[in-house]
């Protein structure tokens, strides 16, 4: 017999609702083995909390090191012009500058941050591989072990995605101040992604993916190889389409747009979470949503780097799936990035309907399903028995959910809630941050200001 925890929740949310009240019984490994409106048989110690349980939310694009950053590229000189590729460069100076116990420290901090807004897994789209001079650590997973370990201290579920970065441009070597991130071939990147597999086994929520970082970044036929000799049962990220530039310097190489070359040379499907895809012709829009991929929209970021808007009413009309991920971590908060999703598409359309029915509904649901797969996790129900308890928790005796039926309960708490309605984020059936305060608080943000302060950089 297993140790059993009880929560008695006032409601948790199901896909197609709410459970009220809700009693979920965890055992020590986090797994539910009890969930029902009734409470157990069997007496049981009840910790009963006055909050609304949803799902933990999934952050399915990370670059943890760009957090030390965040903010410090904000101060534009008058008459020049500023956009994604001088915020490329200030990224790497940050990237250059940063050694393995502060990229440590810097990523613990970040995830602490994203478990106390309501994210339960991160997939960290790792390439910083390297020393600061280009040479391989002699543990060639050094910098990915130490986001595992980052993950580990932060309580949070990590994917790492060790990526595959080998070139400046399309048929351009690489620019020195990338020296970092290089792999020089498809043989050396699948060394780093055996050595990152065994940095994921010291932590019992660490899982694999892989990844070339974008068609810009690596040769085109090493990306077909990457895919085809790469592992069969994980999920595949890349970056896809973010710039305009990115669009007609691959149009100028190869004659063909970045996602429709993607689509007529590897077998595009659910397997494939391609990050952005901001730029689409219709065809391609059409296309996508058609191979059953998902995209991995990063709508702070996007829109603080001036990518562009996804055409995501269209996308969506067409039954194209996606999830959110935080990439530069200008923004950290969930309901947020749901927000940016559908106002830019209402400021662009000038109608309110970005979704059909209940938006607040439909954007939970794809979001912890979509954002699951690109973790490798297949599960489709929010909660059920044998599913690991991941959750975030709203306090439910807030002003405006307090007074509000369950019907409009759940768009109340997207649209209208920020963090301090967060009550808490329970992973693995323990509370990771209670009432806004982290388990680990105190040694993470200790470490943090000393890799801070010896950075100087902010
Ligand atoms: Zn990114």
């Amino acid at each position: 017999m297993h140790y059993m925890n009880y929560f008695r929740f006032k409601s948790l949310l199901q896909k197609d609702g709410w459970l009220s009240p809700a009693y979920v019984g965890v055992d020590d490994d986090g797994i539910i083995r009890y969930l029902s409106q009734e409470s157990p048989a069997e007496v049981a110690a009840t910790e009963s909390i006055l909050g609304f349980a949803l799902p933990g939310f999934q952050n399915a694009h990370s670059h943890a090191f760009q957090y030390a950053m965040a903010g410090l590229a904000e101060t534009h000189t008058i008459g020049t012009t500023d956009d994604f590729w001088t915020w490329r460069e200030a990224m790497y100076q940050c990237a250059l500058s940063v050694n393995p116990d502060q990229a440590e420290a810097i990523a613990a901090m970040l995830y602490a941050e994203m478990v106390r807004h309501g994210y339960t897994q991160v997939a960290e789209f790792h390439y910083l591989h390297h020393d600061k001079e280009g040479k391989p650590y002699s543990h060639r997973a050094e910098m990915g072990e130490r986001m595992v370990a980052a993950a580990k201290t932060a309580g949070i579920k990590i994917t790492l995605v060790p990526v595959f970065y080998q070139r400046a441009n399309f048929g351009i070597d690489f620019n020195p101040r990338q020296r970092r991130f290089i792999s020089k071939a498809t043989e050396e990147y699948f060394k780093l992604l055996e050595a990152s597999a065994k940095a994921t086994k010291a932590y019992d929520h660490a899982s694999l993916g892989f990844s070339v970082h974008s068609l810009r970044a690596v040769d085109l036929t090493e990306v077909i190889t990457t895919f085809n000799q790469g592992p069969k049962d994980l999920p595949f990220h890349l970056h896809v389409s973010e710039q305009k530039k990115e669009v007609t310097d691959c149009l100028a190489y190869c004659n063909r747009r970045p996602m429709q070359w993607l689509l007529e040379n590897l077998p595009v499907n659910e397997r494939f979470h391609l990050v952005h895809s901001t730029h689409l012709d219709d065809h391609e829009l059409q296309q996508l949503a058609k191979s059953g991929a998902n995209v991995v929209l990063c709508p702070s970021t996007e829109g603080n780097l001036g990518d562009g808007i996804f055409r995501m009413k269209e996308y969506v009309k067409l039954k194209g799936h996606w999830s959110i991920g935080t990439d530069s971590h200008i923004g950290l908060n969930p309901l947020e990035e749901f927000r940016m999703i559908d106002y830019r598409q209402r400021l662009v359309t000038n109608q309110r309907n970005t979704f059909e029915g209940d938006a607040a509904t439909y954007l939970v649901n794809e979001e912890i399903i979509s954002g699951r797969k690109a973790m490798g996790i297949q599960q489709q129900e929010h909660f059920a028995v044998g599913q690991s308890f991941d959750a975030v928790i709203f306090n439910s005796e807030s002003h405006l959910v307090a007074n509000t039926s369950e019907q409009n309960r759940l768009a109340t708490l997207i649209y209208t809630s920020d963090s301090s309605r967060v009550m808490g984020t329970i992973i693995s059936g323990k509370w990771i941050v209670k009432n806004q305060h982290h388990r680990a608080g105190h040694e993470i943000k200790t470490k943090f200001n000393t890799a801070m302060r010896e950075l100087k950089t902010r």
